[in-house]
């Protein structure tokens, strides 16, 4: 076995937790497209009796990725919100979740719409102010959720402050990292118990899978999450883990190109007289940039933006004046997309809740690929125009 403690980060994300494989010595792991596998004699396989248990090329991407989120256990889904409905399954009726507000619509969606029917309760709370979470905790209270960067206002959440209110409190600490990837971020690192990604984004890389993925390092939560996995059965199929394992091998390379092309493309924003605020945490002008230099290793190709006059028109017409930034939900892959939240990722989410958050008419949310950052700035400022 490798060794993992040692290895930089492009070394894990192109070794991590992988052998070549054992029965023909293939270097890329093979797509197990199996659902089944003999047994010499009855209970006795080889470690593999049916895949929606164990499969090996999902295997393979499991340890990947707990390599790369320096964890023990990796766990791999349908989809990153499959991933969430696992999650929250550890929990119990009458058990309560203390959540970040600005989060991912679908997150609260599952929330509200399918957890809260089953007794369990959401509060979502700005987390800015790290003082408020401890103001809502009680004796039912297992579960702190935190997405950050958040989407879509890109506010940053200290983990490392919150992990010691919920150690102290004896209440799990879980990190939706979608958005920060591996290379820029580790919860784990920072005292949160469990990491989550919807691998569909940054992780896949490509657009063209969807999934997700829990990492976590406590044996007893890895139990619990494979029992679940295993029992509920969202799980991913054996070609889909491998384009995530192939998608993973340039996370490092891809995401430094993010970083790069969101940077010029937030200076070139803050600057355009049409646009009212720029929301990157790379800003010196982002509230929360010192805690984003604290614990992000960069600051990623994900951009909000409002525009002068705050009119949904004048969102519309720059969604529609585009050409390459492509109109589409989703993120993380290496080409540009832009959208609308209030009317596309944040729908799900009253227009009250969302206006106070800050998911205003006019804002824009881009997801800067990787493509050349002139011709990307050349299209915004052709589009704004
Ligand atoms: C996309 C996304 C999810 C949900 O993942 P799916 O793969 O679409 O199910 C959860 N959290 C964040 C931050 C996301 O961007």
């Amino acid at each position: 076995m490798k060794d993992h403690k040692n290895m930089k980060f492009a070394t894990k994300a192109i070794h991590g937790g992988l052998e070549p494989d054992s029965a023909t010595g293939a270097v890329m792991t093979p797509i197990y497209q199996t659902s089944t596998y003999v047994q010499e004699g009855v209970g006795n396989h080889k470690g593999y009796a049916y895949s929606r248990t164990s499969n090996p090329t999902r295997d393979a991407l499991e340890k990947n990725i707990a390599v790369l989120e320096n964890g023990k256990f990796g766990a791999c889904f349908g989809s990153g919100l499959a991933a969430i409905d696992c999650l929250i399954k550890m929990l119990n009726p009458g058990d309560e979740v203390v959540s970040t507000n600005d989060l991912y619509g679908g997150s609260y969606r599952i929330f509200k719409t399918i957890f809260e029917k089953y007794g369990i309760k959401f509060h979502f709370i700005s987390m800015n102010d790290v003082n408020q979470i401890k103001a809502i905790l009680n004796a039912n209270t297992k579960l702190i959720w935190v997405e950050t960067p958040t989407n879509p206002m890109m506010n940053i959440v200290d983990i490392e402050a919150i992990s010691k209110i919920a150690k102290a409190n004896n209440i799990l600490l879980a990190v939706d990292n979608t958005f920060a990837t591996p290379y820029l971020q580790n919860p784990l690192d920072l005292g949160a118990d469990i990491v989550m990604h919807s691998a569909t984004k940054y992780l896949g890389g490509h657009s063209d899978v969807v999934m997700g993925v829990l990492v976590c390092n406590n044996e007893n939560i890895a139990k619990e999450i494979y029992r679940i996995q295993n029992s509920s059965g969202a799980i991913c199929g054996p070609q889909d883990s491998f384009l995530v394992l192939r998608g993973i091998k340039t996370l490092h390379l891809r995401v430094q190109r993010h970083c790069e092309n969101g940077e010029k493309i937030a200076h070139f924003l803050e600057t355009h007289p049409k646009i009212d605020k720029v929301y990157w945490p790379g800003l010196k002008s982002h509230p929360n940039h010192e805690i984003a230099k604290k614990q992000m290793r960069g600051f990623g190709g994900m951009i909000s933006f409002s525009l002068i006059g705050n009119k949904m028109e004048d969102a519309h017409a720059v969604l529609n004046k585009v050409q390459l930034f492509m109109l589409a939900e989703s993120l993380g892959g290496v080409e540009s997309l832009i959208g609308h939240p209030a009317t596309m990722t944040h729908a799900a989410i009253p227009k009250e809740e969302r206006e106070k958050i800050g998911v205003v008419d006019s804002l824009i949310r881009i997801s800067v690929g990787v493509e050349d950052a002139n011709d990307l700035i050349a299209d915004l400022e052709n589009a704004l125009n």
